[in-house]
């Protein structure tokens, strides 16, 4: 079983990617879920996301979008529609492309409803990609994730791209705080080339190394900004002597997705 905890969809010039070419790439790549991320940076709302993945389930799970900026923010009642149903198993949030604090006033309400059932929060974390001019990377930087962290124990939060090129910094907000995992997505371009393997082995290495081991970090891709099949194939080959290689590519995304399997 493998689960790639961070792949999107989206409909404009940065991204345009329908559900069927996520499964055709899921297929060529032995993924059997792929948790699919909204974001208005994408053109791919919260409900859009909800409809177009209404005929995949069980194979794609939808995880909503907010940003504390938007004049669309869904109503707290709303929300906690969506998560009571289980329509959506986590909030992806887009600090550095949008300027705010993980720990934004604005969305502590959402955290807590969050909090309360056990659904993750997903921050983008670490270097901006060239998606969208205006991009400030001191929001993304994960020492803003203790504070969260702190303020909300219960609440899984999950900080993509190891943080990169923070993975020490993302290490220790992992290490330190019990509700904090890592996802490694998003740390090539496209098809995975020799040079770049090696700079991927190196940084997942930095990361455990710092993390006190894999137990926090959950597989992930990124799609379709990075190939799935060379990201099986790296993240098998890097941790191919470990025992715990399961944890990584699906039982810690079951367990803090609280996904039913
Ligand atoms: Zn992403």
């Amino acid at each position: 079983m493998i689960i790639d905890s961070h792949a999107h969809i989206g409909f404009n010039e940065h991204l345009n990617k329908s559900p069927e070419e996520l499964i055709s790439s899921m297929e060529k790549a032995g993924i059997d879920i792929s948790m699919v991320y909204a974001g208005e940076i994408n053109d791919c709302s919260n409900d859009r996301l909800l409809k177009e993945l209404e005929n995949f389930k069980g194979k794609l799970f939808p995880v909503g979008s907010i940003s504390p900026l938007s004049k669309d923010k869904p109503s707290l009642d709303k929300f906690k529609e969506w998560l009571d149903n289980k329509k959506i198993f986590g909030v992806k949030f887009y600090p550095g492309y949008e300027p705010f604090y993980p720990y934004d006033e604005v969305l502590k309400p959402y955290f807590k409803i969050m909090e309360e059932r056990k659904v993750p929060a997903i921050f983008h974390n670490g270097d901006t990609y060239n998606l969208k001019k205006g991009a400030k990377l001191k929001y993304a930087h994960p020492l803003h994730i203790d504070d969260l962290a702190v303020d909300f124990p219960e609440l899984p939060i999950i900080i993509a791209h190891l943080g990169y090129p923070w993975m020490i910094d993302a290490a220790e907000v992992a290490y330190k705080n019990k509700n904090v995992y890592v996802d490694c997505s998003g740390l090539f371009y496209g098809e995975i080339g020799n040079t770049e393997e090696e700079m991927v082995k190196k940084f997942l290495d930095t990361f455990v190394e710092y993390a006190g081991g894999t137990d926090k970090l959950i597989f992930g891709t990124d799609w379709p900004i990075s190939n799935q099949a060379d990201y099986v194939r790296i993240i098998k080959n890097v941790f191919k002597d470990r025992e715990d290689l399961d944890n990584i590519l699906f039982k810690n995304s079951v367990y803090v997705f609280n996904i039913k399997l």
